[in-house]
């Protein structure tokens, strides 16, 4: 059963903010639209929507979402060590062998001095999985045990921030574009650490599901507590940065390849001709509209949101697109994991050797802008009027 719920906009939401959970009878305003409504009991399966911009506010038996998200997460921690701990894959070409962990792929982009894009693999494939695993297991606990552990809300606010940069389902699917693309020079061979990649990823996938069908699980303290006005001076200029930075992206090479004697250079967009024109379309699909379309529409949307601004049309339409864009932005960090795995098995010296170039960080930076900007872009500007 699937209710809206009416919302009562003018009346104050004084109540203090309660526990771990909400009384019925309490007020609280949409996350999103501001508008204010009133907690109650909820039927089984019976989900409350605000009534204004269409935003998830709260659903019956939380208690149970909660509980499958403690499992969830204390899973996901186990796996995402043996997934670090076992190689993921070796490549063997005329006899020499590679074997490659995630880490691999972060130390050979250090040892080619692209420390910035080391940093972003180490912390989206393995830093912010584990504390996104580590502090919403601790949340979870306390909140399964109907307490509130210190520093609960702060944590909260922590792992809502992290949940965008946990990117383990992003690094299998560049494993996968990796492997299709190394079986057309060598021989690769699948080990156990890739089991373990492709089930912490389902974990982590059913996580954010369950996490995005909990409604407003917390309270108003979660808020943002900056001002939207500074955020929205934020999200312009990181959005300015990725257009200037956007055409390099995609102009200048972002590795080059060198297998038995051939090199060849390639940009984002060789990349995807390279896999078109030996006959792995899928890849090509997946690589071109991950790499190329994701951040271009990403880019696109968030300067028609900021021009949007204080205007009245297409309100409901454009909390719909902030959050698709929250959601589908990240997938455009398969490039650069996919670099990192090719870095990791492509040093077998001078039979393949695979080398970064300067695109790549453009294209890291272009990333790194337009998930910054959607973090500072505060989706309750779109409900509010604009100041004359
Ligand atoms: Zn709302």
């Amino acid at each position: 059963m699937v209710t809206s719920f009416c919302f009562a906009d003018g009346v104050p939401s004084t109540s203090a903010p309660s526990a771990a959970a909400h009384a019925p009878g309490d007020w609280d305003s949409c996350h999103a639209c501001e508008a204010t409504y009133r907690h109650r009991a909820l039927a089984k399966g019976e989900k409350l929507f605000c009534a204004r911009c269409g935003e998830l506010l709260d659903v019956a038996r939380i208690e149970t979402l909660r509980q499958d998200g403690l499992a969830l997460a204390l899973t996901g921690l186990v796996l995402l060590v043996l997934a670090n701990v076992f190689p993921v894959m070796t490549f063997d070409v005329a006899g020499a062998e590679q074997s490659n962990h995630i880490i691999t792929g972060v130390l050979g982009l250090i040892g080619q001095n692209y420390a910035p894009l080391a940093v972003l693999v180490f912390f989206s494939a393995i830093l912010a999985p584990f504390l996104y695993l580590l502090l919403g297991s601790y949340v979870l606990t306390a909140r399964c045990l109907g307490q509130v552990w210190p520093f609960d809300f702060k944590l909260y606010r922590v792992i809502e921030w992290l949940a965008p940069w946990n990117l383990v389902p992003v690094f299998a699917v560049a494993c996968l574009v990796a492997v299709v693309r190394l079986d057309l020079l060598g021989t690769v061979t699948w080990k156990t650490g890739a089991i373990f990649i492709v089930l912490l990823s389902l974990c982590c996938l059913l996580l954010e599901q369950l996490r995005a069908s909990a409604g407003q699980e917390s309270d108003a303290r979660l808020r943002p507590q900056t001002d939207p006005r500074v955020k929205r001076q934020r999200a312009v200029a990181l959005v300015a940065a990725g257009i200037i930075l956007y055409p390099f992206a995609n102009l200048l090479p972002v590795m080059t390849m060198s297998v038995t004697g051939e090199v060849a250079a390639l940009t984002v967009w060789g990349g995807v001709l390279e896999l078109y024109h030996v006959g792995l379309w899928p890849a090509a699909v997946i690589v071109f509209l991950a790499s190329m379309c994701v951040p271009f529409l990403k880019l696109a949307s968030l300067v028609w949101l900021l021009w949007m601004d204080g205007k009245p049309e297409f309100r409901v339409g454009r909390t719909k697109l902030f959050r698709v864009l929250e959601t589908v932005g990240t997938w455009s960090m398969v490039d650069i994991f996919l670099l990192s795995v090719l870095v990791a098995v492509g040093q077998l010296g001078t039979l393949a050797s695979v080398q970064t170039e300067p695109g790549a960080l453009f294209f890291a930076a272009v990333l790194v802008c337009t998930l910054f900007a959607a973090a500072n872009y505060d989706v309750r500007m779109i409900w509010r009027e604009a100041k004359g």
